[in-house]
């Protein structure tokens, strides 16, 4: 059977379905008819103009680093990466081609990050729940 075949998203509405090849899993997106602005995620009303016919979109695979900074220690709360020891990463505004950004935490070397490097989508298994679930979340790589 396949592993991720009852994979959950990390958010409710955040990638596209099904979850598994994990390769074919984009980030979902919602774009007004009447204004055109695109938001993160799966909405059924526009946050700009209050519509309510919303179109669900996968959104674009690359994207280019708007700004970034380097996390060194460990955050609090339930982090959920390596922990012991802690293993410093970047995190950055991605900018995607519709135009919006996106928190997201960068795969790359930390001495090569900068602003306008390309990244592409990679989702992945950030843990298991409770329930034996795998629980995907997305991230970007250094193109
Ligand atoms: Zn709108």
């Amino acid at each position: 059977m396949d592993r991720l075949s009852n994979a959950v998203p990390v958010g409710e509405g955040l990638l596209t379905t099904p979850l598994s090849p994990a390769e074919n899993v984009r980030i979902n997106g919602s774009r007004c008819s009447e204004c055109g602005e695109v938001m993160l995620g799966s909405y059924k009303s526009c946050a700009n103009c209050g519509g309510e016919s919303m179109q669900q979109i996968p959104l674009g695979k690359r994207g280019k680093v708007w700004t970034y900074t380097v996390i060194r220690h460990q955050p609090p709360g339930q982090y959920r990466g390596p922990k012991d020891p802690f293993v410093p990463f970047a995190e950055g505004l991605v900018e995607l081609p519709e135009g919006i950004r996106v928190v997201s935490a960068l795969d790359c070397d930390l001495e090569k990050v900068h602003i306008g490097m390309e990244v592409e989508l990679v989702v992945y298994e950030l843990y298991q729940n409770e329930q034996g679930q795998p629980v995907m979340a997305f991230k970007f790589k250094a193109v």
